[in-house]
Formats: structure tokens, sequence, C-alpha cells
């Protein structure tokens, strides 16, 4: 049997627009609504109405075994953590990972947000430079898959990106991935540098880049529930993802709802729209 090509058509990744829309809306309404004393179970019966309303239908419930339209991560949770009925307090910081199928295609996406704590500023601040170091990671990997011609170059992107900002952990038993009918494709994406330089970064490919920094060990332990990812030595976690697609024109990512324009200017890097 011939394997499946890595790389898409043009018309596969037009369709893939409106899951990233969708994936985008979900995650924006989330984000409007978090604030001590809301539950993950509430984020999530949220996420799981703007998608629904819009057609289409949460991806990770789709997972054997999972039931939930978003994954929640409080603090020292990395990924993968489950929605739960206990309140958010000031002061956490919490990752959500979300996507959409929508007419076969998928999307899949994360943010992480610190939640404002007046007694606490120096943890707030802390906590915020994290997720600061690792959203601003993830569009360092956007911008090389933009330029680069091997996939081994966003690795390398976004390990130098979180070196460069100080003492931080990537984890490495996690990572981004090719994207399109299944949400999960080959090929991997790396967080850091790995020894070999990887697919060839053309048009057609698609992939979910997803930096995953600790502020202590990078080293994981999965929890008692079997699916929550937690640091192995409490440090709070950072996530961050955008799925981006590589086209003839340049690069689009899916996700953001200006296509990564605002992300990618630091870099240099002026994403185009898909035609
Ligand atoms: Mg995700
Ligand atoms: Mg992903």
């Amino acid at each position: 049997m011939r394997s499946r090509s890595i790389y898409k058509s043009p018309a596969e990744m037009r369709a893939m627009l409106e899951p990233g829309r969708i994936t985008a809306a979900a995650l924006s309404a989330v984000r409007d609504a978090i604030r001590p004393g809301v539950t993950t179970l509430e984020l999530d019966a949220i996420a799981e109405g703007v998608i629904r309303d819009a057609g289409a239908e949460p991806n990770f419930a789709l997972e054997p075994g999972y039931r939930h339209t978003i994954c929640a991560s409080v603090n020292d949770d990395v990924v993968h953590g489950i929605p739960t009925d206990r309140p958010l307090e000031a002061g956490d910081i919490l990752s959500i990972d979300c996507g959409a199928l929508f007419e076969g295609w998928n999307g899949d996406a994360a943010f992480t947000v610190v939640l404002p704590d007046d007694g606490q500023e120096s943890r707030v601040r802390s906590r915020s430079r994290l997720s600061a170091v690792t959203e601003g990671s993830l569009w360092a990997g956007i911008a090389a898959l933009a330029s680069a011609k091997h996939l081994g170059a966003v690795g390398e992107a976004i390990e130098a990106a979180v070196d460069a900002r100080g003492q931080y952990g990537i984890v490495e038993g996690y990572a981004g991935h090719g994207i399109g009918r299944a949400m999960h494709e080959e090929p991997s994406v790396f967080n850091y540098a790995v020894r070999g330089r990887g697919a060839a970064i053309k048009p057609g490919l698609v992939v979910a880049i997803e930096p995953m920094v600790t502020a202590g060990s990078s080293d994981t332990v999965v929890r008692d529930d079997e699916w929550t990812v937690a640091t192995s030595d409490g440090s709070d976690a950072a996530h961050w993802e955008h799925s981006v697609a590589v086209h003839a024109h340049g690069v689009w990512v899916l996700t953001a709802p200006d296509g990564g324009r605002a992300g990618l200017a630091p870099f240099g890097v002026v994403p185009t729209p898909l035609a």
C-alpha cells in the first residue's frame, strides 16, 4: 500500500481554513471567560458550544478514552490536563488546548494565560514571563518554518529562542505533529534540535507546532488520572500551539485570526493567505 504523502494539495489546505478558524474562535471564547472562580469544566462547555454551533465536532473527544473538548493544564500540569470542577484561583497559570473537526479536517491550537493576583505580583510576573518565553519560541519556530528548507530548523529555532531567555526546561517527551484528516499525522515536529535535518519544508506541509516549556526541570510524569502530564519537580509549565500551512506563496497560521501577522512581525515574516 502506498503511504499517504505528508504534503497536501492547495484544495486540501484550503479545507483546513475553517476548522482552524473554529478552533481559534473556541479558544478566544474560553480566554474571555477565564477568571478566578470559573472551573475548567465550565470552560470546556464554552469551547464545545462554539465548536458545535459552527457545525464542527470537538476532535479531542474523538480520541479513545477522552470525552472533553479541551485540555486544561493548571500550574505544574504541562499538557493533557482533564477539565475539573476545581475553581481557578488568582495567580494560576493555565494552558488551554483545543481542536475542531470540520468536514473531515482538523484544527489544533493552545494558549497559556496567567490569572491576575494583586497579592502575588512576583509570582504572576515569573509565570507571565514563562508563558511569553513559550509563545515567543512558538513564533520563532513558525518563522523558521517560513524560511528553512528542513523541519529540523523549527526545533533548533524553538530551542534557541527558549535558551536565549534564561534557565527554562523544554519538555522532550511530547512533540508537534502533522495535521490534516487526522489530528496527529506524520511528521513529528520536535521542540529542540535533533540529529538529522528532518522532512523537507515545501508547499503542502501542514504542521501543529507546540512548544512545552517549564520553569524548572524538563522531566515530566503522568498523573494517576493517566492523562495529565505534569513536571516531575512541581515547577510551572506553559504550552502554546498553532496549526500552520506551508503553501506556494508562504505560510499561513490556520489557527490565528490574523494568519500570524502580529506574531511573525518581529521576525520580518509576513504570512500570505492561502489562495
Ligand atoms: Mg493541541
Ligand atoms: Mg497538537
